[in-house]
């Protein structure tokens, strides 16, 4: 049985940033890793020390984010960076490319930040950038590096940057991909049947429809409707009726070929477009998906239920008309209900 509260539900903005930052936690904990060998191979143990801190305290957040603390965790961040950066560019100067590390905060902001406080934040973000700037240029390097070995960093800290900027955007990227792939799939599928709905049928039949033009093929369309649905409904309730209409959807598409539309076109109807198809054997079509829901192995609560369709047959003319052969399906539909239903009748062609 489907119940509406199985249905996943999309993970929402702020659980995909949350799970960003996870990433670039552990990220920039390896980061700091590989810093720490650096400093402490060029003779900079003060560095190499301030490393061993940082991967601590990205440790330590990335417990934070786990147990979703994530106020606390952030607010490390910040400060990791903010004096890492700080004391870094100070000690061996702007050359050292410490600072690069202030502008990861610029698309975090953008993202993790309501968008009333993230331009002042960015602007915070700007002033201190520019303030440590000005501070290394009055001040000169406090502790400074041989020129190779401050070339050696300054490359390391760069590589690093490029590799966070692109793990960032590919990560973004690959959410975006997936976001609209399942909005795509909600606004054009029916979630109960997991038919096509009407709209996207609309759009499938039209392209099928110009390629059946362009080589001369008949196309012809069944409407099929379920036999005294409400009366199903009322007697077993509406969760069982769900339960049938996902199984006839289910058999109809067992009888179709590949590149036949399915689509749920209603509450209890189905329409089917079937290329290359001329009518004769559209009908034949259609009686062998009337027998194949009339021999559905039914059941609500251990009785069997007798489940059957009526069907309606009708080409689609030279010029592809679809809303003239919609009608034209509807009216043998409607014939074969006032014939007495579980019946196949064919439009004229
Ligand atoms: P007929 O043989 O003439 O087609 O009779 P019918 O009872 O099948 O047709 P009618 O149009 O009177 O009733 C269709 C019913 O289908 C009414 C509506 O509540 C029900 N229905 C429409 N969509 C759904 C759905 O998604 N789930 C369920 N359980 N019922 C639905
Ligand atoms: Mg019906
Ligand atoms: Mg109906």
């Amino acid at each position: 049985m489907l119940e509406p509260g199985s249905m996943p539900s999309p993970r929402t903005a702020a659980a995909v940033y949350w799970a960003m930052m996870r990433r670039i936690v552990v990220g920039a904990a390896a980061i700091d890793a590989i810093g720490l060998v650096l400093f402490a191979a060029v003779g900079a143990p003060f560095l190499a020390l301030l490393n061993v801190g940082s991967v601590c305290i990205y440790a330590f957040v990335y417990g934070l984010l786990r147990q979703r603390r994530n106020r606390l965790a952030v607010a490390l961040i910040w400060l990791e960076v903010l004096v890492h950066a700080g004391i870094g560019s100070l000690l061996i100067g702007w050359d050292s490319g410490f600072h690069l590390f202030l502008l990861m905060f610029i698309p975090a902001i953008v993202v993790g930040t309501p968008r009333r406080w993230a331009a002042t934040m960015v602007v915070v973000l700007l002033l201190f950038y520019l303030g440590l700037q000005w501070a290394c240029a009055a001040l000169g390097a406090l502790s400074p590096l041989p020129p190779w070995t401050l070339q050696l960093v300054q490359s390391v800290n760069v590589a690093m940057i490029f590799a966070l900027f692109y793990t960032m955007a590919a990560y973004y990227r690959a959410t975006v991909i997936k976001a609209e792939r399942r909005l795509f799939a909600a606004a054009t599928t029916d979630a109960l049947t997991g038919l096509v709905n009407r709209s996207q049928f609309h759009a499938l039949a039209q392209a099928e429809l110009a390629r059946q033009r362009r080589i001369g093929s008949p196309t012809a369309l069944v409407l099929a409707d379920i036999d005294h649905f409400k009366r199903i409904n009322d007697t077993h309730g509406h969760e069982a009726g769900d339960q049938v209409l996902a199984q006839v959807a289910s058999a109809l598409r067992q009888g179709l070929r590949e590149g036949d539309v399915l689509a749920r076109w209603g509450g209890e109807e189905f329409l089917i477009l079937l290329p290359s198809t001329a009518l004769e054997r559209a009908a034949a079509l259609a009686e062998r998906l009337r027998l194949a829901v009339a021999a559905l192995p039914l059941a609500v609560g251990g009785q069997p239920l007798s489940v059957t369709v009526s069907l309606g047959v009708a080409p689609v003319d030279a010029e592809g008309e679809l809303q003239a052969a919609t009608a034209s399906a509807d009216l043998a539909l409607y014939a074969s209900k006032r014939d007495g239903r579980n019946r196949v009748t064919t439009a004229a062609a």
